[in-house]
């Protein structure tokens, strides 16, 4: 039997989140029921509901950083116990036998992965998200959560976290190499926290000076302001790597020069508009441009390892329920700092 969840809900891409439910499937053999109890606000939430990426089904619960407590397992499931702290993040489903998913990289499955909402689910029902009071999901999907991350806080790495771990990883951020972060809001402070960890050095390029006390805080050696155009030409060839969180369109080859020697520029934002960029700045110094999203399920455990181990956790500001339409428009004006957590035992069913 399905059982009814509170949830928040998105009824038409332009229109306010209301309050509303959604349908949960019964637990299945390898399903584990969670109580949601943190859910974290994205970007990509607003993305979606506002059709940048697409047409949507509405209504429509978003929400893919997730936290909560486990309240029932399936007959096979041997991982997860009732009262376990537990994570969900943006994917819920895959093949599972493509090489992609043999290998650990369910985010690159080649029948694509089940996105966490809005996604045709196996059993042919659109996927709900995290803003929600609960979500029944396969224990493949579902991470531990460390104790030594403070419950409160956690959600955003489900998200935030492994999409920034991911390509610093990957580009091999590290000692010795320069690393400079564009945009730092939800992902960008992630980005800077977990290289500056990571053992990198660190630069922030915002828009404005408004967040260079806080990435200096982060561990960030430098920050500027890419207001005054000065800052591209003072930088030139300073860096190895170069994560790109920000959600609208930039100018590419404005940054692209910025990489030294077979730098790399790696896109983790999701602007629905193509990048446009000269060949002839990849040209110089054998630049790279590069793309990346989420992680896999074994690499974002690691990275829930990772932060634990070095004492990483997201700056989050807690929210009730009946402020997450502000929250959006802070989102939006980038003035977040450094990510919304929704505390679901206010959500209204
Ligand atoms: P966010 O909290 O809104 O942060 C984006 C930051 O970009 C802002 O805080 C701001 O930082 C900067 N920014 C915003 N508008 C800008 C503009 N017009 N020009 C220059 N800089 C601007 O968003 P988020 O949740 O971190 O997500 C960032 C992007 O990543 C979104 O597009 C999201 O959909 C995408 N995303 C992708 C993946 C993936 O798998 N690839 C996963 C999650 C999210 P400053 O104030 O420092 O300038
Ligand atoms: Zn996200
Ligand atoms: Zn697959």
């Amino acid at each position: 039997m399905t059982s009814t969840v509170a949830a928040i809900v998105a009824r038409t891409p332009d229109g306010p989140l209301e309050a509303g439910t959604v349908e949960r499937r019964e637990v299945g053999p390898r399903d584990v029921r969670i109580d949601i109890v943190w859910a974290g606000i994205c970007h990509s939430d607003i993305h979606t509901v506002r059709g940048d990426w697409g047409a949507q089904t509405y209504p429509l619960a978003v929400g893919h950083e997730i936290a909560g407590v486990v309240a029932e397992v399936g007959a096979e499931v041997d991982r997860f116990e009732v009262g376990q702290r537990v994570g969900v993040g943006c994917m819920v489903g895959s093949c599972r036998e493509c090489a992609n998913c043999r290998a650990g990289r369910e985010q690159y499955c080649d029948k694509g992965f089940t996105d966490t909402y809005g996604a045709r689910d196996a059993d042919g029902t659109v996927t709900q998200g995290g803003y929600t009071s609960a979500i029944v999901v396969d224990e493949h999907f579902v991470l531990s959560l460390p104790d030594a991350l403070p419950f409160e806080k956690v959600a955003p790495l489900l998200c935030a976290g492994i999409t920034t771990y991911s390509p610093l990883r990957r580009w091999g951020a590290g000692p010795g190499t320069r690393v400079a972060v564009v945009g730092m809001g939800g992902l960008g402070h992630m980005a800077v926290k977990l290289a500056v960890a990571m053992g990198a050095e660190v630069t922030v390029l915002s828009q404005t000076s408004s967040k260079r006390a806080d990435a200096l805080a982060f561990g960030a050696v430098a920050h500027h302001a890419t207001s005054d155009p000065a800052v591209f030409d003072e930088l030139a060839r300073s860096f190895d790597l170069i994560i790109n969180t920000v959600s609208a369109p930039l100018d590419v080859d404005a940054y692209l020069g910025l990489l030294d020697f077979a730098g790399t520029m790696a896109n983790v934002g999701a602007p629905p508009e193509p990048a446009a960029m000269s060949v002839f700045t990849l040209f110089t110094n054998q630049r790279s441009f590069s793309g990346s999203t989420i992680g896999g399920i074994a690499e974002t455990q690691q990275m829930l390892e990772f932060c634990a181990e070095h004492g990483i956790v997201p700056e989050v500001e807690v929210i009730r329920a009946d402020q997450v339409n502000d929250a959006w428009e802070r989102v939006l004006k980038s003035d977040v700092r450094y990510r919304f957590v929704i505390d679901t035992a206010t959500l209204k069913g």
